[in-house]
Parts: structure tokens; sequence; C-alpha cells
């Protein structure tokens, strides 16, 4: 009987769900266990490919066709996979119909995911000549370096054939620790004594440092810290080791991304009445190990983040752990604050922000239980946990928190798959619940919690609209109107704040030919190139092509070449010349590029070092600056228009989640919102703070449309370099999609995408429509199994659940 592991290979192009077999070499049968990585020889036996085991068991080797191969290398020395791990990725594959291997290696962190080197090694009978001119006396060498022409690729095919040389994958591991010098003593405590008298006098630094290492009693000690303690130099240190005092060894650290950052630390407040009902329900849920899911449905500025601090101290308290999602961290520095400033050493933190190595040592801690608390955007709910009491989703409707790539998956789903694994409430909170969750709420499957009003009752702003197309007629062309420029010198003059939005980043600020209408656009994609004053330059935001600005029509040669519309740049020059006075913060992707540069501008314009914060969407969450009493926003409906049934939602959340950041402190804030739509319901139901009536609204127009939350929808994407490839494909699969559903399915399409053609490539999409499908999940699988074929000819073909985007 061998004892065999079933291995989940990662083959680019030939994925499978379907596990393999190897045999466990004898050495390592006791090590081996389930959510191990492994290095397994693949195909031919040339290549080696990266896999996780996902059971071992003994068998016996004769029910197996041939002779079954064995496992070439043991990468980790513990699973890296719990079984909670190991049964999410099993769950996320099939809901979201990709494979397990890419669902497995989403969960851990990036430098964990195997990287291939392909190197060519040289062979027993390697001719002389070819070990030196090709291998200079190596036995391998990376096989791109010695393969650069064809000619040389064919000679080396030649070779291969002929069995003088052989192609190798190896499989690297990109995780390092890092370690500091570390000092150990190597004499004894007597010796070490013993040692201060062969000591020259007047070395009194060598005395100190054999004081120094009589107090480790055996500990090794960081050299930084040492020489500190004792005062002792590195030089000193180095007599020593040559002396035979002491040696140096690694000390593993964690990289701390705050480990410089000075935060305070907070006590709990006292709740207001609606805190407290919420509070009390939470924590009766996390007692009980009740699988409940609460929407925490409440207004800007209710206190939310208290009622998640004293929830997730409950489920400390319990000798629990928890864990707080948040939407794109690096956006919301002061969420980290006030959960490391609440929780301290026991927080850990996983966004984007951070180095790989900084998250790759957070994981470890957590994976370590040395950190009960994390903190983190999108893939942190993946976060090895155990024992979780309680989850939070602060800002639960944004949309970051879907993955584009595969596997796309929600993390709400994930959230909720966790609850229920872990016996655990789920806490969704939002002052814009997206109109799924709200629905799931009015029917009770959701349990809601109302904060209807402001902590210590303080207004919600008063909003005013302000209409574009009455204010251009009055005067030129501006980003501003009388109304809100007033606004802004009234701040001015009182010492207040202001926040002003601008809907994206360049947002239509291409250039058009006034006397032909020409636009510039994208070689390679089907939108417009935006003007770049930094750089000169026009760009793409989609592929990143780059090109000059034009100076004359290149459609007529016409010098009447304009650019129209409004970047963030555009806008902060026009408001230093109209504002002269002002102290001006911009925040966009250009200005936050650097790490930490958001956090920094964020915390120049909270200490008052600025008068006007002017930024993209990215100011519109989580700022909590009492002495802002202003907002703008300069452009509320460039969303609208787009070909999206979320437009109008997208629309009241974000003017809602902008209007909060006005007058949360005792100042009452006023709102201007410009728009050329004053009468959409969007912005109307935003204008009053009316999320309910937004929602019944929205949902009447769902209803009326056939769309989510009344239908369920997923969506097929197929893209080509050549667009008749991509739009045949698709026809094809229309053509084998529909006997497969049940006809009470419906399937829109196929459409070219609304922008479509990205990055060179052409895009089309299918979107079917359903209420109950019982044929669906066969169905996916079966195509997503097919697009491996496809994929190898250069179509791609994406499946989305759920999908938040439709362009
Ligand atoms: P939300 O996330 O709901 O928009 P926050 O959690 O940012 O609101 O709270 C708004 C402000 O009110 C914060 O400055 C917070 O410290 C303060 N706050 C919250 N709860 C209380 C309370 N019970 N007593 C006093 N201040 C509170
Ligand atoms: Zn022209
Ligand atoms: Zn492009």
């Amino acid at each position: 009987m061998a004892q065999i592991a079933q291995v989940l290979v990662d083959v680019p192009t030939m994925q499978t769900n379907r596990p393999y077999s190897y045999r466990i070499p004898a050495a390592w049968r006791s090590q081996v266990q389930p959510g191990m990585r492994v290095v397994v020889p693949f195909g031919r036996g040339k290549r080696r490919v990266q896999g996780f085991v996902l059971a071992c068991n003994d068998a016996d080797e004769t029910a197996y066709d041939g002779e079954l191969k064995a496992i070439d290398t043991v990468v980790d020395l513990a699973p890296v996979l719990n079984p909670e791990a190991l049964a999410l990725s099993k769950w996320l594959a099939d809901s979201t119909f990709s494979f397990q291997i890419t669902c497995a290696q989403t969960m851990l962190p990036a430098v964990m995911r195997a990287k291939y080197v392909k190197l060519l090694r040289t062979t027993a009978t390697t001719p002389a000549d070819i070990q030196t001119t090709i291998f200079h006396g190596q036995s391998s060498v990376p096989f791109d370096d010695v393969a650069t022409t064809p000619a040389q690729v064919s000679d080396l095919l030649r070779l291969q054939a002929a069995g003088a040389v052989e192609v190798y994958f190896q499989v690297k591991n990109q995780a390092r620790h890092k370690t500091v010098v570390g000092i150990t003593a190597v004499l004894d405590q007597a010796e070490l004594v013993e040692a201060e008298k062969t000591v020259r006098a007047g070395a009194a630094k060598q005395v100190a440092l054999l004081k120094g290492l009589q107090t480790l009693n055996g500990e090794t000690l960081a050299q930084k810290k040492f020489s500190d303690q004792f005062g002792v130099s590195e030089a000193v240190i180095r007599t020593g080791e040559q002396k035979g005092w002491l040696k140096k060894t690694p000390i593993e650290v964690y990289r701390d991304p705050y480990a410089t950052a000075d935060i305070k630390a907070t006590k709990s407040l006292k709740l207001n009445d609606e805190q407290q009902v919420a509070v009390d329900q939470i924590v009766a849920a996390v007692q009980k190990s009740a699988k409940t899911t609460f929407l925490l449905e409440g207004v800007t500025g209710s206190g939310k983040t208290e009622v998640y601090l004293q929830s997730i101290a409950a489920a400390l308290a319990q000798g629990k752990t928890a864990l707080m999602l948040v939407p794109e961290i690096s956006l919301t520095p002061q969420m980290v604050q006030r959960v490391k400033g609440r929780f301290g050493k026991a927080v850990a933190v996983l966004h984007s922000g951070l180095s790989s190595g900084e998250k790759y040592d957070e994981w470890r801690r957590i994976k370590r239980q040395e950190a009960q608390v994390v903190v983190g955007a999108r893939s942190a709910v993946f976060a090895p946990l155990t024992n979780l009491g309680l989850i939070i989703m602060d800002e639960e409707h944004e949309s970051s928190y879907k993955q584009d790539d595969a596997p796309r998956y929600h993390a709400r789903q994930v959230a909720l798959w966790r609850s229920q694994y872990h016996d655990c409430p789920v806490v969704l909170g939002s002052a814009t619940p997206s109109l799924e969750t709200r629905a799931r709420a009015e029917k009770g499957v959701y349990q809601r919690l109302l904060l209807a009003d402001r902590v210590n009752q303080r207004p919600l702003p008063k909003v005013s609209i302000i209409d574009m197309k009455t204010e251009l007629q009055k005067h030129a062309e501006s980003n501003f109107s009388q109304a809100l420029l007033v606004a802004l010198q009234d701040r001015l003059d009182r010492h207040e704040q202001s926040v002003l939005m601008l809907n994206r980043r360049g947002y239509s600020s291409f250039v058009l030919c006034r006397d032909c209408g020409f636009v510039l656009k994208c070689p390679n994609c089907d939108i417009s190139l935006t003007l770049h004053m930094d750089t000169h330059t026009m760009k793409c935001h989609y592929c990143g092509h780059e090109e000059a600005i034009p100076r004359i029509c290149p459609n007529c040669h016409s010098h009447q070449i304009r650019y129209y519309g409004t970047g963030t740049e555009k806008v902060e020059e026009e408001l230093r010349d109209l504002l002269p006075d002002a102290r001006i913060i911009r925040m966009d992707n250009d200005t936050t590029r650097k790490k930490g540069a958001h956090a920094r501008l964020l915390s120049q314009f909270g200490s008052g070092e600025a008068d006007i914060l002017i930024g993209t969407q990215m100011i519109a969450k989580g700022l909590d600056f009492p002495n802002v009493t202003l907002v703008g926003v300069l452009n509320a409906d460039t969303a609208l228009g787009l070909p999206d049934f979320r437009a109008s939602e997208r629309t009241f959340q974000l003017l809602t989640q902008v209007s909060g950041r006005a007058g949360r402190a005792e100042k009452s804030g006023h709102v201007y919102i410009q728009t050329f739509n004053p009468d959409h319901y969007a912005i109307r139901f935003a204008q009053h703070h009316d999320y309910e009536g937004f929602f019944k609204y929205e949902m009447r127009m769902r209803h009326q449309g056939g769309y989510p939350p009344y239908y369920f929808t997923v969506q097929i994407t197929a893209s080509d370099l050549d667009e008749a490839v991509a739009a045949k494909r698709m026809y094809q699969l229309l053509q084998w999609l529909k006997p497969q559903l049940t006809p009470s399915t419906q399937i829109l399409g196929p459409t070219p995408k609304p922008i479509a053609r990205v990055n060179r490539r052409y895009y089309y999409q299918i979107v079917i429509k359903y209420k109950r499908e019982p044929n669906l999940a066969a169905t996916l699988t079966t195509l997503l199994h097919e697009t491996q074929v496809q994929q190898r000819q250069g179509l791609q073909i994406a499946i989305d659940v759920e999908p938040l985007h439709f362009m």
C-alpha cells in the first residue's frame, strides 16, 4: 500500500478541478498533509508545476493505470491552507465558475503564488563544446537567455530531441522572511566573567560588551538593540565575534507597515440610544454564536464605527477573533487608525497599499494567531483567522468588494459563507445599502438595525442643487457656479474648510475640433484620450497609451482644436485664479500614486494646512474632519449617462457619501450639487437625504426593467484581438446556450460592450437573466472547461456571476 496524495495542480490553460494522484515518497509520509504546497512533475516529466495537496490516503497503487508519479518537493513545512480554506476554495470555485487552484492562490498573499522559471539544463550526454558555449560550465541557464533568436531556438530544439539538453521548469518561491542580525553569547556565564580579565587595560568597551552578554542568559538580542542598550559599537561587537565570545545569528522580524505611525489610543465612547440598541443586538448574536446577518443602516455621521468597535471588543472578550472589511483601505486611513487606536497590537492590516513583504508578514501574524483583529480590503475576507466571532463589512455597497478577475467573487458572499462555517454574525454597514442588501432586509433575511440620526443630534447638511444649464447662460464657461464661489469665499473668511469633488479623474478632458467635431481617441481602445497637463500628453486610462497633445486637428487640419471638459488639475488651476488666497490640496490618482501620499495629504488637510480639498471620488468616503462645513460636487451627473442600470444607484450613493463629509461636528454643513439634470430622482433623493425614498423608487424601476434584485444575472464576455472572432464565438455560444436553459430565462445579446475595445481587444457580452434556472450551474461549468481550449487560441472568455459593471 502506497500513500497517495490528491493534488490540485496549476497548469495554465489546462486547468481542471479534478485533482491528480501522486505517490508520497516514503521519507515524507508522516509530513505531507492537506493544505500544503508541493511541486510535482506534470505531463511528460519535464515540466514541474506547483500544486496543493487536497487529501492524503492509503491506496493500492495498482489501482492506477501506469506508474504513479511521485511528489518532487514539498514547499511548506506546515499547511498554508487549513481545512476551512480548502472547503472555501472548493465552494468559491463552484459558485463563481472558476478553477479551485485560482481560488486557492487568491486566498494566499501574492508572494506565495508560484512563479515558474524556464531553465535549460545539461544532461549526461551534453557535448563538451555545448557545455562551454551555452552553459559556460554551469549545469543550467535561464532558457530565455540562450534562446533569443529563432535560429537559436531551432538549434536548441534539435539538441533537445537528441537528448543533449533538457528544458526544465523550476518553481520559484518568492516569499522571503525578513531578518535582522542578532547577538548570541557563545561562552557561558562563568566564561564571560573570566574573559573580562583577559581584556587589556583601557578597553572599557570590550568589558561593557562582556557585561552585556552576561545579561542575555543564552537568549538572542537584535544587534541594534544590543548596541543601544550597552553602548557598544558595531566594531566592538565584531571584535567580540573574532575573540569567540559571541556569534551573530539571524532573527526573524515582521515588516510592520504601521511601525512608525503615531496612533493615539482611544477608549470606548458612551453610546447613544440607537447605537446601544445596535450594539446589544450584535453582541447578543456574538455570544450566542448566531449566524445572523445584520444590516446596520446608519446615516453619515451616525457613529457606525463606534458600533463596530464595541462589537469587536465583545468578540475579543469572548476569546474570539474579528474580521473587519473596508473598501480600498488605502482610501480610508482614518479607519485603520480608529481600529488600531482601540485594539493596538492585536490588529493586523491587509490592503493594496502594503508592500508584498509587509502583506506576507501581516498574513503570518494572523496565521500564527498573534493578531485577533484583521482590518482589510476585499481579499482580507480570506484572512486565516480561526475562531471567528464577528465579521463586519463597512460600506457594504461599494463595488470594490467585487473582484474583476477570476475568481470573480464578491467579498460579501465570502463573508456570509464564513459566518456559516464559524457560527458567527455578520454586520453589513452603510448609509446607502446596495439595493440587493436592503431588499433582503425588507424580506427579513437580514436583520435591520437603524441609526436614523447623527450623533448628538447634529443635523444633516442642507443641500442646494444648482442647475448648470442656466448657470452657463449667465456667464462664461466655468467649473464654478456663482453660489458655490460665494460659499467658498465665505468659508475662507470664517476659517472653515471645504471639500470639492469632481467625478472621476480627468473626466472628459478630451480634445475636440470645433470645426469638424473630431475627438482624439485611443488607437487601441474605443474611448477618448484624456489630457494630462503634468506630463503634457494625452493618455488612455484603460491601456496606458500616451501621445503628444495635438496642435492642429489630425482630421481636418484646422487650428480650432480645443480642450473640453475638466480634470482635477484644471479645476485646481481655475480655483487658484478665482480664489488666489485659498490654500488648496488636490487629491487624485496623480497626486496619490506614491506610497503613503494619500494618508499624508489627508493629515495635512486634517491639521488645517489647507482650506480646500479638491479630489475625485476617493475623497467621498470615510473622511471625518470637524472643520469641514462646505462640500461642493462639481459635476453630479457624469455617471448618470453611463449605460448601466446601476447608474442612478451609484450617483445617489456617491452624492450621499460626499455630502456626509460636511458638518460632522459642532458647526453645521452645507452642500452644493452642480448638475445638468437637476430634476433627476437620484439627485433629488440625495438632496433630501432620503435613502428610503430612493430605495422604494429605484425598486420600482428595477421591477419594471426586470433587473436585480428582482432577477439574477450572469454576464459572459468574450474578447479577442480579432473582432470577428469574438463576435462569431458569442453567436455560437448563444446557439449553444439556448437549448440548455429553461424558456423563462432571458438571454440578452450578444452585444459589443459599451466600451467595445480595450487594450486592442474587442469585447462582446451576453447577459443571462433569470429567476430560477436549475440548469445554470451545469451549463456554466461545462462552458468553463471549454474555455480552456479557446484560451489556447487567444480568445478569452469570462464568466461573471452577478456582475457589477456592464462596461
Ligand atoms: P459614520 O461612519 O456613521 O459616518 P462615524 O463613525 O465616523 O460615523 O462617527 C462620526 C463621529 O461621531 C466620529 O467623530 C465619532 O468619533 C463620533 N461619535 C460616534 N459615536 C459617538 C458617541 N456615542 N458619542 C460621541 N461621539 C461619537
Ligand atoms: Zn477638425
Ligand atoms: Zn487605450
